[in-house]
Parts: C-alpha cells; sequence; structure tokens
C-alpha cells in the first residue's frame, strides 16, 4: 500500500490491552494533497473522509492532521444490507425503464441472473444487474438474499448446501484472478453467469459454484493483478511485454513458456504491475463498460458512470495537452504525463458542455477539478469515458492500455 505518512494515534499498550478500543489512522496534509488525491490513495470515498474528520466544506490546509481510517470494528457492525434476487420465472426477463409493461426494454436477463434490488413499488422492482438500471415485475424474482453492506469483508460466507455461492468482483479481479481463487475455470464461470466476454467489473456478484457444496475456501492474500491477452498478427514477446510494464522472462513465466515461439490468437496471461499503480480513479461511479472487444468494435477505453454533478479529476500529474470538442469524444480533456521515464496521455470524454476547467498548456495536479461529468458527443448517457496510452494518444490509437491495469478504480 503506498499510503502516506501515517501515526497511530491512541495508545498502542491499551489497543493491545483491550483490542476493542478503537484506533483511527491519520495523515498530515502535503502541498498538492486534494480532499479527492487523500481519499484515493487511501482507498476510502471523499464524503467517508469528510465524516471521518467533520468537514463541511472540501478546503484543506498543508499540515491538517486528517483521519483517513477508523479501524474501530472490533466486531463489524451489520447496520445495512444489500438486498439481491435471482430470476427464476422466466427463461428470459426484460427489464424496463420504468415500472410498468408499457415502457422500452433497456436489457434482458438470463434466468439465473442475481439483481441487486434497489427498491420496489406495486409489485415492479427497480434494480441493477451488469451495471444497468432498470425495473422488473416482481413474480419473476426469488425470494431475497441479504447481504450487508458494512464488512469489509464480502466473501461469500459458507451456507447450507442447496446455496449458490456467489462472489462480489474487487477492484484489480479479472475473471482469471477469481477463478484461481475459487478452483474453477474461466469458461466454466463464464457458463455459470451467462457471460459472453470476459469483463467483470468491480461490485459485479458472480456466481462461482453452484449449490451442494457448502465449503467455500477463503481467497488468500491479494495476488497480482491478472489478466489476459490474445496474441496478434505482429506481437512478440517482447511487443507484449513492453506493452504490459513487463520483461519478457517474467511474461515467459507466467505463461510456462519455454521458448520464444508464440501464436496469433494464443491467449496469454498478463500479470500487471504489482504495487502502486500510476493513475487515481478519475470519477466516482461504477464501471459500465472495459477496455476490449465491444460490440463489432474495439473499446479503447473504459466507461465510468454516475448520475448527478460528478467531478472528473486528473488521473495523475500532467499537462494537458487538449482541452476541446470533437464529434465522438464530445468535450473533452488530454493530459500528457511523465511517469518513470515513460510518457502517458490520458483522455477524459463525453464531458459536460462548457465544464472544462483546464485548458491546453495547463500544468495539472494528481486528483485536480478538470470539468463535469457529462454525455456530449458519441454518449448514450452520462458517464466519464477514460482512456489511457502509453505514449502520445494516436488517430488509430495503437497505444492505448487497459486503463484498468494502471489505476487505482
Ligand atoms: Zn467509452
Amino acid at each position: 500500500m503506498n499510503k502516506l505518512t501515517i501515526a497511530t494515534t491512541g495508545l498502542v499498550v491499551a489497543a493491545l490491552l483491550a483490542p476493542t478500543i478503537a484506533s483511527a489512522s491519520t495523515i498530515s496534509v502535503k502541498s498538492g494533497d486534494t480532499l479527492y488525491s487523500i481519499a484515493s490513495s487511501n482507498n476510502i470515498s471523499v464524503s467517508k473522509l469528510k465524516s471521518l474528520n467533520n468537514l463541511t466544506s472540501d478546503t484543506i490546509k498543508i499540515g491538517q492532521t486528517l483521519i483517513v481510517s477508523d479501524t474501530a470494528t472490533s466486531s463489524p457492525t451489520l447496520t445495512s444490507s444489500k438486498e439481491y434476487r435471482t430470476v427464476t420465472g422466466a427463461s428470459v426477463l426484460n427489464v424496463r425503464s420504468g415500472p410498468g409493461t408499457g415502457y422500452s426494454i433497456v436489457t434482458t436477463l438470463n434466468k439465473g441472473t442475481e439483481i441487486e434490488v434497489l427498491s420496489s413499488t406495486n409489485g415492479w422492482y427497480n434494480i441493477i444487474a451488469g451495471g444497468k438500471k432498470g425495473y422488473v415485475y416482481g413474480e419473476y424474482l426469488s425470494a431475497p438474499r441479504y447481504e450487508s453492506t458494512d464488512t469489509s469483508t464480502t466473501f461469500p460466507t459458507p451456507s447450507a448446501n442447496t446455496q449458490n455461492t456467489y462472489y462480489k468482483v474487487q477492484s484489480g479481479d479479472t475473471l482469471w484472478s477469481i477463478s484461481t481463487k475459487f478452483n474453477t475455470t474461466v469458461n466454466n464461470l463464464k457458463s455459470l453467469n451467462n457471460m459472453t466476454t470476459n469483463t467483470v467489473f468491480v461490485g459485479q456478484n458472480l456466481l462461482v459454484a453452484q449449490g451442494t457444496s457448502p465449503t467455500v475456501s477463503q481467497p488468500t492474500s491479494p495476488s497480482p493483478t491478472t489478466t489476459t491477452y490474445k496474441v496478434q498478427s505482429g506481437d512478440t514477446l517482447f511487443s507484449i511485454a513492453t506493452k504490459f510494464n513487463m520483461s519478457v522472462d517474467s511474461l515467459k513465466s507466467v505463461n510456462n513458456l519455454s521458448t520464444n515461439t508464440i501464436y496469433v490468437g494464443q491467449v496469454l496471461n498478463i500479470t500487471a504491475p504489482t504495487g502502486q499503480k500510476l493513475f487515481i480513479r478519475p470519477a466516482e461511479g461504477i464501471l459500465t463498460s472495459g477496455f476490449g472487444p465491444r460490440w463489432s468494435t474495439h473499446h479503447d477505453g473504459i466507461d465510468i458512470a454516475k448520475n448527478g454533478d460528478v467531478q472528473v479529476h486528473a488521473a495523475a500529474d500532467g499537462i494537458v495537452t487538449r482541452s476541446y470538442t470533437s464529434d465522438s469524444y464530445g468535450e473533452a480533456i488530454f493530459i500528457r504525463h511523465e511517469i518513470n521515464g515513460q510518457t502517458y496521455e490520458t483522455v477524459y470524454g463525453h464531458m459536460r458542455s462548457g465544464s472544462r476547467a483546464v485548458q491546453v498548456g495547463d500544468r495539472v495536479k494528481v486528483g485536480q477539478f478538470i470539468g463535469w461529468m457529462g454525455s456530449t458527443g458519441h454518449s448514450t448517457g452520462q458517464h466519464l469515458h477514460f482512456e489511457v496510452h502509453k505514449g502520445l494518444w494516436n488517430a488509430t490509437k495503437s497505444d492505448a492500455v487497459d486503463p484498468e491495469l494502471y489505476t487505482n478504480l
């Protein structure tokens, strides 16, 4: 963990003798810090950070001491819970834009899909599934399953033999890493969850084991982020290793390769650089679309969506290279970063009309507000389209890399 200087308040001895005593980690605000950058580097939300410190505004001062975590959890309190239900009564269930059959169909869910229930009225449930929100009729849903939202661990608890086992996707997870945690295969996970692509998103509930066996092996300590890459024509081990910030040797060892020969279509395991990722999350919200093939085309970034007023932040220190409007990106900002001798360029698309707060040539700090999330350009709803290029952006986006591998999401 790349934490700022951390001091522990409270008496250590007392805490050891009486483990229920709360202790809290604090940091001292440094030049360039923002609430957002501090929250990001301590894996908490800005609102949590503000509430921990009773802050009523976003203003912080250099040298100010901020509480960044409360560890007063001798026994986690389960104050609220999320409600999940499974599609049971229909082989394909329509999800509509409103609570009634007169509303348009936004997506469909296969039987067996587990969804999160947000609210219900008159037999219609407002649900979220696969990153999409909508309404389904309650007759086709199973009895509820509740999951605490206040515990820090979201690993499934062993339950009765007949229960399915679910796993909530964490930041950094891939289908492959999840499959190894649960002793299964990527293909098995995909078929259990009716998935056609390898894209998973944080917060998604995956069915990882079906009924009959009550034993759930607890995932071990965090493993390096792993994803897969399909070899393209023209690729070499060296070009692939470079693309993913790896050495050829480690690429070979991760894939048990004894020679340098690879073939087009071969699927390689990629271990992302461990430790600190280069970029912070540029906006709050949920990941609605990952990097890679999408429909008939390629998605060169990730989509982060949230309604309301959502700030967009510079993902790292850098210099603004574009602040303009394009047909596809809509209102967009590009930022160039020099990190460890490597040039990167990040792209922030579909920003709210007139909201861009920085201009070409501006020097920006990590976490700096650069505008509001919007839906300008080729966009069907409010979200941030975020790209990371290893090297400078180019029209063919040949240097685009998967932002999930480089960003602390
Ligand atoms: Zn996008």
